[in-house]
């Protein structure tokens, strides 16, 4: 098995993978807070952790993927007020819709989905450890982190405590500075406020958990302490992730996660995409406007460290690449690849391999699409290869045999057949027309004509 390098955000290198469990590996990547339909940004960490999952399931490690959802969260409360309407209902309905626009990039789903809402009991007892250790302390109604009491605070995001802001203060519904020992320590426990309609009891009196120790207890419940792989887009580094690694580190004695790994932002162009603009569209409109297919592969397109641009250029692009292969897909024949080619896959996989650079994956694939066009392999060689390539980026649906052209649609084109046969070409072009219409491609090769979905 060869080694995989994975680069970690707080030693700043290419780290290889050593599973805590050997053979196995747990990745914790931060979900969606749900106050809002998903946008194609939150799909990026779902898309990448879960192809990740693939690679190293091909690779032999048993693999489990756990995605959060941020069920309980300020901006879930500003939202639910904004709209007149209970935050738990609110919370409920965007769940539920995350569950539904993150099914249709079909990828299946991560192995435990947690809901900080039903990880109280977890997140409570994780608090209370970290008062017992002097790490934290309460003060009215609100629980606080000492960040002077872990000796390592900042050495995952790399950054000096003078140049902190933990983004708290000063804004509604936020506690309020004097509670605090340090402007830098951040809420553990929120004490409940007017304004709020969900509270939970706790030892503090009745409130709820500050965002980041959702994620630890909900990591730690899922994979222990010391799992194999943190995931999260590059904006979670500070303060989210900085702050789930003191806490473990505060309340564990040992660190939350052995690989620190932050997936680039989608950059919005500007320009109007779907009915929304730029990282604001929506998933489901985007997956509406140019299917999975594209979706999955333009998500893959980029190194997932890089921030990907959006734009409807960038989509079409994928879309094309989707239809290229598709087609190629369709001259091959079901079976074992020629032999020749196995170096290609090897150097497919060994892209993945170091730092999963799918990129650099879909160049080698492109390669092989060409090698596997030279006359020396005959007419229509094995798919294997290129079905294993495609598997691991999400994108098998590629090679499924087309579907089935329905009744009507065969009895078009048996009229066409007919009217070719009888040289009326321009009866068969109307034929032609309307088979278009109804969705269909007719074809016409040297064993006759064939029916392909347009
Ligand atoms: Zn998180």
């Amino acid at each position: 098995m060869q080694p995989i390098l994975v680069h970690d955000s707080r030693s700043g290198e290419l780290q290889p993978l050593q599973p805590r469990d050997p053979g196995r590996v747990g990745i914790y990547a931060c979900g969606p807070t749900v106050y809002s339909r998903i946008h194609i940004g939150n799909a990026r960490p779902f898309v990448v952790f879960s192809l990740l999952k693939r690679f190293l399931t091909h690779e032999g490690f048993q693999t489990t993927l756990v995605i959060n959802v941020t069920d309980v969260n300020d901006k879930i409360y500003d939202a639910a007020r904004a709209q007149d309407r209970p935050s738990e209902a609110l919370a409920g309905e965007m769940t539920a819709l995350y569950f539904a626009d993150t099914d249709a990039l079909g990828l299946g789903r991560p192995d435990h989905e947690p809901l900080a809402s039903e990880t109280m009991g977890s997140i409570i007892a994780y608090i209370a450890a970290l008062i017992e250790k002097d790490h934290a302390y309460e003060s009215g109604g609100d629980v606080y982190f000492d960040v002077h009491s872990d000796a390592d605070y900042g050495t995952l995001s790399h950054r000096r405590l003078d140049d902190m802001d933990q983004g708290e203060d000063g804004l509604d519904f936020h506690p309020p500075t004097d509670r605090k020992r340090d402007p830098l320590d951040f809420a553990l426990w929120k004490a409940h406020k007017p304004g709020e309609d969900t509270s939970w009891p706790s030892p503090w009196g009745p409130g709820r958990p500050g965002w980041h120790i959702e994620c630890s207890a909900m990591a730690e419940d899922a994979l222990g302490v010391g799992f194999d792989i943190h995931g999260g887009g590059s904006d979670l580094l500070f303060p989210h992730h900085e702050n789930e690694a003191a806490q473990t580190r505060a309340a564990r004695g040992r660190e939350l996660a052995r690989i620190w790994m932050h997936n680039g932002m989608i950059q919005s162009t500007g320009e109007k995409m779907a009915k929304s603009v730029g990282n604001i569209a929506p998933l489901h409109e985007v997956i509406g406007q140019y299917g999975r297919d594209a979706v999955v592969m333009y998500l893959a397109s980029g190194h997932y460290r890089q921030p990907l641009a959006f734009s409807q250029a960038a989509l079409e692009q994928a879309k094309a690449n989707v239809s290229r292969i598709r087609e190629v897909g369709r001259r091959l024949s079901r079976g074992d690849s020629p032999t020749d080619l196995d170096r290609l896959r090897d150097t497919f996989f060994d892209a993945l391999a170091r730092d999963f650079n799918t990129p650099q994956a879909f160049a080698v694939l492109n390669e092989w699409i060409r090698e596997a066009a030279s006359p020396m392999y005959g007419d229509a060689p094995g798919d294997s290869h290129l079905r294993e390539m495609l598997d691991v980026l999400g994108l098998e649906s590629l090679l499924a045999a087309p579907a089935q052209a329905p009744a009507d649609v065969e009895e078009l084109a048996s009229r066409r057949e007919l009217a070719r046969a009888e040289r009326d070409f321009a009866a068969a072009d109307r034929l032609r027309d309307e088979i278009a219409a109804l969705g269909w491609e007719v074809r016409d090769g040297p064993a006759g004509c064939e029916l392909l979905p347009l």
